[in-house]
């Protein structure tokens, strides 16, 4: 059993798309054991993507991010980062293969609907960033 972390992002739940993408999420046996619905704020938004922060599209991505509510959650399951990533298809929609989240769901490149986290020590840092222990119930 592995945990990843997944959020929707304001794109997503600005188009009433939570349960869509639940239902993707759970179809692929992945279980929801932690979720809540925030408003990210900037800070948190800078301190979440800072491996990025050098990029071009970093004051686009912090806008993107904290433009309205997204739903945070920890997801579990065999091999869950990399299936999860599976599910999400890849960061543009363009490239994204069929009957992935962002092939159906994402707006754009940026707009891209979800992220998943892209390795289990990632996604045990975004996890505490956003969730206590007794948040997360298996
Ligand atoms: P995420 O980390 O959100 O799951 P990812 O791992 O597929 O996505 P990253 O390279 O980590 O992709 O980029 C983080 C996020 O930054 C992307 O999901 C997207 O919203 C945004 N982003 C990435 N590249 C671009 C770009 N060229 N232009 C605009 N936004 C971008
Ligand atoms: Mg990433």
């Amino acid at each position: 059993m592995e945990r990843t972390f997944s959020i929707l992002k304001p794109d997503a739940t600005r188009r009433n798309l939570t349960g869509a993408i639940n239902a993707m999420i759970e179809a692929a046996e992945l279980r929801i054991v932690a979720q809540k619905r925030v408003l990210m704020t900037r800070a948190q938004a800078e301190t979440f993507y800072a491996v990025h922060k050098e990029r071009p599209f970093f004051p686009e991505l912090v806008a993107t991010m904290t433009a309205g509510p997204v739903v945070v959650q920890v997801l579990e399951g065999n091999d869950a980062v990399r299936k999860y990533r599976d599910v999400l298809g890849a960061t543009d929609p363009a490239k994204a293969a069929a009957n992935t989240v962002r092939k159906k769901y994402a707006l754009s490149i940026s707009e891209n609907s979800a992220h998943g986290s892209d390795s289990p020590e990632t996604a045990a840092i975004e996890i505490q960033q956003f969730f206590s222990g007794n948040e997360i119930v298996g």
